[in-house]
């Protein structure tokens, strides 16, 4: 059996850095990447037979813990069917039902294959319905690695510091407003100076892509200025659909958006994402209007089965068990942290937190920007050895699910003393 240094070293031959997507090769953190075998419930299990308690739960779709044995089984009996295929069935159906049933601001819905593909098609959408071209978003937002989206962006590209990204046109980057999180003056000066051209501001739900920051009521101003210049909201919900509440990020601050997108949670760990809102503007796409937008896969069966199997056992006491949990866990890392004297401010969203190594308030990229990135990866490894996974980032959220029963809480909590005085 190899290790996981041995993997990773052979996998710098086969795959760039290693990984399928960045942040994974822990490359701010150090050190090697576990590689996983295993995942049941809040556990997971490498190939040295580590165990580890996951809190990052596949970057959130595993709300119910992994393996959930109703999803397996909803998945196992949909690919005896067919794993795809390319034309229609009535598990699309059901999956649209399911989220138009809970969210306001969904009248219809379509289904992609992942975040990224979900935002880059509310953006064409929201182009092609009101004709204008120019886009804004806010620095520290992280909406999938849509070319136009990357300038600023949270996530990875917050990880290893990146403005943006090469590879992408000066032309099409100026297609983008990128403005400072929750600044409304400057929001303000952008349609004062652009508002003809704006076709939709973009929003994360809450950002949780720079560490979770609530948004107050930021998105019902956004929703009062986009709509006074004849401009769509679109709230993208990939991270905090279906996990920040019951209803995502709309069932915390009420804020009824044009479009929404997803991803994540609706595919219960499936590659899926989807976009939809109002049928004014849904009916706009092909083949009912002149907006084209397609995939081999989209709504496979496989995805469809995983999501309504995910999305029918989220109930509100599942709310209320996450909530408790999260609680019960800024608490925790709150006490060990204070008790070594670490500077440190915990955000939360709903069920989603994250500490930032700082003692300022956090609320905006550049504050996020200025914490101890040195102490964070001290206090990540330390964990890590203790057997709880975090997300290899000081710019991420973290995530429990129905399986974080209070004993795995207790391991967590045990772990963070040993933690705290490592990144003091
Ligand atoms: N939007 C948000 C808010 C996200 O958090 C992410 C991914 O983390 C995406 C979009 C992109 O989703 P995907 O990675 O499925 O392309």
């Amino acid at each position: 059996m190899s290790t996981n240094a041995e993997l990773f070293a052979r996998a710098q031959h086969s795959i760039p850095g290693g990984v399928n997507s960045p942040v994974r090769a822990f490359g701010s953190v150090g050190g090697t990447p576990p590689y996983l075998v295993s995942g049941k419930g809040a556990l997971l299990t490498d190939v040295e037979g580590t165990e580890y308690v996951d809190l990052v739960g596949s970057w959130g779709p595993m709300i119910l813990g992994h393996a959930d044995e109703t999803v397996v089984n909803a998945v196992t009996d949909a690919a005896s069917h067919s794993l795809s295929f390319g034309a229609p069935h009535e598990g699309e159906i059901r999956l649209a039902e399911l989220v138009i049933d809970r969210i306001p601001a969904v009248d219809k819905i379509r289904m992609v294959n992942s975040g990224t593909e979900a935002t880059m098609s509310a953006l064409r959408l929201a182009r092609g319905f009101t004709g204008r071209d120019l886009i804004v978003k806010f620095a520290g937002c992280y909406h999938g690695h849509v070319d136009s989206l990357l300038a600023e962006a949270g996530s990875g590209v917050a990880t290893f510091s990146l403005p943006g990204s090469a590879g992408v046109t000066d032309p099409t980057a100026a297609e983008t407003l990128v403005l400072p999180y929750g600044d409304r003056e400057a929001v303000h000066e952008a349609f004062t100076e652009h508002g003809e051209r704006i076709a939709a501001v973009i929003t994360e739900g809450a950002p949780c892509n720079m560490g979770v920051i609530d948004p107050g009521d930021f998105n019902a101003f956004l929703l009062e200025k986009a709509h006074a210049a004849g401009a769509l909201l679109i709230v993208d919900e990939v991270l905090t659909g279906f996990r920040a509440s019951a209803t995502g990020a709309h069932g915390l601050d009420g804020v009824v958006p044009d479009l929404v997108t997803f991803g994540k949670v609706i595919g219960g760990g499936m590659p899926v994402g989807a976009f939809g809102g109002r049928a004014d503007i849904m009916e706009r796409l092909s083949p009912l209007g002149p907006v084209y937008q397609a995939g081999t896969l989209s709504g496979n069966p496989l995805a469809t089965a995983a999501g309504i199997a995910t999305l029918s056992q989220l109930d509100d006491a599942l709310y209320a068990q996450l909530n408790e949990s999260v609680t019960t866990l800024i608490s925790a890392f709150d006490d060990a942290l204070s008790a070594e004297g670490v500077p440190h401010t915990i955000n939360r969203f709903g069920t989603l937190f994250s500490v930032f190594f700082t003692d300022r308030e956090v609320r905006s990229y550049e504050e996020a920007k200025s914490q101890d990135t040195n102490a964070f990866a001290r206090f990540f490894h330390s964990m890590l050895s203790q057997g709880i996974y975090l997300p290899p980032s000081a710019f991420e959220a973290c995530f429990v699910s129905k399986a974080h029963t209070p004993d795995i809480l207790d391991r967590i909590i045990t772990a963070l003393p040993a933690a705290a005085k490592a990144a003091a």
